[in-house]
């Protein structure tokens, strides 16, 4: 699944369609009224957290890629899309992906304050949404897309290994100077992977996702599918402290 930064880099990638008129609209997404996006304009493009969002007045066509999503810009598969848009610059398809329309005023809907690839994203009301939570675990905190909005497995497995802290680690014990570093670090974490990612170089750049061996302490990583996310984790016993 594509994660925030991944998003960021589409949002680039089409944003020559913003103020644009869509000129035909389809797709087999199901429960969206195609003609009601016909010959509308595009006010906005914006991402939030993995999904892409198409702003119109009034209402926001947010397209979600899923597990095994993707996109073509000025281009088909042979495949029909979920969501096909022309515009007189160009067009864009998405496929396998979920397509719905929102209602209302986007900024109503939508908090860019927890959209780790946002602006406007806020460390500080991250911090206390996480200390209402005493009982979460660190690995499902950082897979909650209403509190890191665009952070996936592998931000998570960076995240927790750059600041030394065990997955199973429990928001109510983890000290405030280390919650907020892992808050601090997510967002980082994440321009880091922007930048790799626009350069080809992500995978090389992994510490712990998908690693046998942990680089700090030169120990086997432990692998194991934690919190209520059951999602792959690779992390060090040593290094990574278990509040
Ligand atoms: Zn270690």
């Amino acid at each position: 699944m594509p994660e925030g930064p991944s998003l960021y880099i589409l949002r680039e990638k089409v944003a020559h369609f913003k103020g644009k008129k869509i000129l035909e609209a389809d797709g087999y997404a199901k429960g969206i009224d195609m003609s009601r996006i016909e010959g509308q304009k595009v006010t906005d493009i914006r991402s939030w957290g993995k999904q892409l969002l198409f702003i119109f007045k009034g209402f926001t066509v947010r397209v979600h890629m899923g597990l095994f999503g993707s996109y073509m810009i000025d281009d088909r598969k042979k495949v029909n899309a979920s969501l096909h848009l022309r515009f007189a610059n160009g067009e864009v398809n998405f496929y396998v992906s979920t397509v719905k329309i929102v209602e209302g005023d986007v900024h109503e809907s939508y908090d860019w304050a927890v959209d780790i690839m946002s602006d406007e994203w806020n460390a500080k009301k991250v911090y206390s949404i996480l200390r209402e939570k005493p009982k979460m675990l660190a690995c499902d905190a950082l897979m909650d897309q209403h509190i890191f909005s665009g952070s996936g497995n592998i931000i998570k497995n960076e995240v927790l290994w750059r600041v030394k802290l065990h997955p199973e680690a429990v928001m109510a014990k983890i000290p405030d100077a280390k919650l907020r570093e892992m808050i601090r670090e997510t967002h980082k974490y994440a321009f880091d992977f922007l930048r790799w990612k626009k350069d080809g170089v992500l995978s090389r750049n992994w510490q712990a996702y998908e690693q046998k061996v942990c680089p700090r302490c030169n120990v086997a990583f432990k692998v194991k599918d934690t919190g209520k996310s059951k999602r792959r984790t690779y992390y060090c016993t040593k290094c990574q402290v278990k509040y």
